[in-house]
């Protein structure tokens, strides 16, 4: 069982054994490619599709920096395939019914996989369409901006609302370090803020073990830790898209994706940090305000975690290790990330909300309910927001 610990991305897929955990973990994702230049990889990787159509969906952002070579590659390959560029115009392209209704129009009578070539969005957006419609779908993804590639959910907005339905895996993910390291660099920050929230996520997973009694698995606990681990070593590299620091921010955001699904829980990937971005994002959609990208929040709500278990460290069970406030913060500073909620637009009046209420969105138990359990919630969330907002 800690062969995983030991293997490569790459060789992930289709792993599958009995933990000490009392749980069989397995990787239900047929292929995972990561690398410098992989177009070859893609074609090859597709090759089980060869006999069918194709539709390949991008925006003009991600046409331009991928889409139209991969979808050359495959044409050169003798693929059949439809192409469909999102033209978003000055919009940010949402999740939301019109963007999936107008991809689900490109789904065609004879088409029989999709391939999305983007981030977080479009293969929400695939993702989605893809399972209604019964087809499988791959991702070429063109920023390391998030870790939902690898998830089962897409996140959508439907009626005004964030919501997250059920979707399905991807067939396979293409990571190209070659053009993802050329991704805009709010989308790098982001993702290495996601990469952060682990810290945080995982001391909250060991606090809901010893206080809640809830399911733990120190073997993906390590796995997640490892990834993180050696993308916080090499992060310096980030603000110069040094292709390693990127390689090692990519295994790491997908690791942790991958984590989620071997826990068949999201713990070792989202604890407090992603309940306050949530919370965030949540009252952001319900305005009608475009907000921060999912991994800026994240960073920030991990910010705010760290300051929460400091002021929390002498009501704490004994053996909890969380990251210090500062140490975050350090981090997000060398690849220029933001590091306070103001810088998110957060007011302080909806900060001191999101720490007293962030914790009723999802039921999951974390440091919030926890400080709020001992009767200190209020206090600290006082303390933070004055240190936050001075
Ligand atoms: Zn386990
Ligand atoms: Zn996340």
């Amino acid at each position: 069982m800690d062969d995983i610990l030991e293997a490569r991305i790459e060789d992930m897929p289709g792993m599958s054994f009995e933990c000490g955990c009392g749980r069989r973990h397995s990787v239900d994702i047929s292929r995972l490619v990561v690398g410098s230049n992989i177009l070859g990889e893609i074609a090859a990787g597709l090759e089980p599709f060869r006999g069918g159509k194709l539709l390949v969906i991008s925006d003009n952002n991600t046409y331009r920096a991928f889409g139209e070579v991969v979808i050359n590659r495959l044409l050169d390959d003798g693929f059949r395939l439809k192409s469909f560029v999102f033209d978003s115009g000055d919009r940010m392209l949402l999740p939301d019914e019109r963007s999936i209704g107008r991809a689900l129009l490109e789904v065609e009578p004879d088409t029989t996989f999709i391939l999305v070539v983007g981030s977080g969005v479009l293969s929400d957006i695939a993702r989605i369409v893809s399972y209604r419609t019964g087809k499988q779908f791959a991702i070429v993804a063109t920023a390391p901006s998030m870790d939902g590639y690898t998830s089962v959910g897409s996140s959508l907005v439907v009626g005004n609302k964030k919501i997250t339905y059920y979707s399905h895996y991807p067939y396979a993910i293409f990571a190209d370090t070659s053009v993802m390291r050329r991704a805009p660099m709010i989308m790098i920050q982001a993702g290495f803020g996601d990469v952060l929230g682990k810290l945080t996520a995982l001391a909250d997973w060991h606090l809901a073990r010893d206080v809640s009694n809830e399911y733990y698995c120190g073997t993906i606990a390590k796995l997640v830790r490892k990834g993180v681990d050696k993308c916080l070593e090499s992060a310096g590299g980030l603000a110069e898209r040094d292709e390693h620091s990127v390689r090692c921010l990519i295994d790491a955001l997908i690791l942790t994706g991958l984590s989620i699904g071997l826990a068949g829980v999201s713990r070792p990937a989202s604890g407090t940090e992603h309940q306050l971005a949530h919370y965030w994002e949540v009252k952001a959609v319900e305005e009608g305000k475009e907000h921060p990208l999912h991994g800026n929040s994240v960073g920030v709500g991990t910010v705010v975690t760290a300051m929460l278990y400091e002021l929390a460290s002498e009501i704490l069970p004994e053996g909890i290790a969380y990251p210090r406030a500062d140490y975050v913060r350090s981090l997000l500073g060398k690849v220029g990330a933001f590091t306070n909620p103001g810088d998110l637009g957060i007011s302080r009046e909806l900060f001191t909300d999101s720490m007293m209420n962030a914790m009723y969105m999802r039921d999951k138990y974390t440091v919030l309910r926890y400080c709020s359990q001992k009767g200190r919630l209020e206090e600290f969330a006082g303390i933070i927001a004055g240190k936050l907002y001075s």
